[in-house]
């Protein structure tokens, strides 16, 4: 695939709008369904939320290669391939990450065209997707949103939030030496970023009213993940880490510090901006008019992960979610790669056998209603 501004693209059959995990692993997919025609684009380079991340920030879960014996390294987005070998090490950073997603895209020889927006989508008259990129307009029958939230970060309704930092911003992760640092937000973010703080030498006091910390359950989108505890419990150990239960209420400067005052009316000196480790909302760029959104403001989706507003356009990453599951790991979101591409293909008319493959490595998940069992220990 190649773009150009004076000569559009004939229409493909799927379009792929975004070159991370999502992206790359519906194009791997797709690439398993007989004669589809095909293209990622991206608007940076393969893998760039991950490029962008701050530099203290590791994956937090594991990879190994247990592929041989059908336990995929958990960070993989292809049944035959682990991070965990090309990278050699269990816990990427975001640009070891990255080096594993170009790694793919020239080892499957996949169709991505790099620094292109996607800045607009509508509907053609003969139904297709009209997409305008900065490089001119491409068409396609199917469109794969797989654009990710880095982008958004969730600012919380909280008076004064505009004095405090997004933990997604490098500068949230380097404050002046001997910084106390007030963190508003328990979960992965907060107590990674407040431990990276603590191991640095700086105090960290997080704020969060449901104790995330206390939480114990067998899913680590609503718990903290075995990693986390081990720092948080090393944190914890340096004196240097108060977690208090409550929500912030405000945030002020008055001379100089910051003063987060939360909502028992106590107030928490912060010398360096305060932290927002508050996460991403949800955001769909231009496809955001193409689907309807559920009471929590998350995007509506049929049990193919596809609009319910616009047959043809689905959604890929952390960002689908069915009644109550999240699938913001990677290891959750992946089981979804070959069940687009096999529904895509199943309605073309094109040979799907292929993506047997993905199922028997345990990397295609039909009916997610099924994904919500806890542990017996
Ligand atoms: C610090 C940190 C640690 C994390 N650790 C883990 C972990 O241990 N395990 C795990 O499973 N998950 C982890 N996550 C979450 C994980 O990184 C995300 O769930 C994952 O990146 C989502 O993949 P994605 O492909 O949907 O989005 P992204 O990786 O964000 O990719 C989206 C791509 O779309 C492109 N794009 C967006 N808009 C457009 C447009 N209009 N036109 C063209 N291109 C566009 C972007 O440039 C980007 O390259 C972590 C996240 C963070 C921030």
């Amino acid at each position: 695939m190649s773009s150009s501004a004076t000569s559009p693209l004939p229409t493909v059959d799927v379009l792929v709008a975004g070159a991370g995990p999502a992206g790359i692993g519906c194009a791997l997919a797709l690439q398993s369904v007989d004669s589809l025609t095909y293209g990622v684009i991206e608007r940076g380079v393969v893998g760039q939320s991950y490029r962008d991340w701050p530099r203290w920030t590791r994956f937090l879960t594991p990879s190994f290669t247990g592929n041989a014996f059908g336990a995929i390294d958990i960070n993989a987005i292809h049944p035959e391939t682990s991070p965990a070998l090309l990278l050699q090490t269990d816990y990427p950073s975001g640009e070891a990450y990255s080096h594993y997603l170009s790694k793919l895209v020239e080892l499957f020889e996949l169709p991505v065209v790099e620094n292109t927006m996607i800045e607009s989508v509508a509907r053609g008259a003969r139904d297709e997707f009209v997409v305008t990129t900065s490089r001119g307009p491409v068409t396609a029958r199917n469109l794969i949103w797989a654009g990710g939230e880095f982008s958004a970060p969730h600012i919380p309704e909280v008076s004064g939030a505009h004095l405090a930092v997004h933990s997604s911003q490098p500068r949230a992760w380097e404050p002046s030496d001997g910084s106390r640092v007030v963190v508003i937000g328990g979960y992965e973010s907060g107590i990674d970023i407040a431990c990276s703080l603590v191991a640095r030498g700086h105090h960290a006091t997080v704020l969060d009213p449901e104790s995330p910390w206390e939480k114990t359950g067998s899913d680590p989108s609503l718990t903290l993940s075995p990693r986390t505890r081990q720092r948080l419990r090393v944190a914890q150990a340096r004196g240097a880490l108060d977690l208090v239960g409550a929500a912030a209420a405000a945030i002020s400067q008055p001379n100089g510090s910051y003063t987060v005052t939360d909502t028992t009316g106590t107030h928490h000196t912060s010398t360096a901006q305060p932290v927002l480790a508050t996460g991403y909302r949800p955001h769909l760029g231009p496809v955001q008019h193409m689907f309807a959104t559920r009471d929590d403001g998350w995007p509506l989706l049929n049990a193919d992960d596809e609009s319910t507003l616009q047959p043809g356009i689905f959604l890929s990453g952390p960002a689908v979610r069915h009644k109550n599951l999240h699938l913001c790991f990677i290891y959750k979101f992946r089981q979804r790669f070959a069940h687009v591409a096999k529904v895509i293909g199943e309605r073309l008319d094109r040979d799907t056998s292929a993506l047997r493959s993905w199922k028997l490595a345990g990397m295609l998940v039909e009916d997610v209603s099924c994904c919500d069992k806890e542990c017996v220990c």
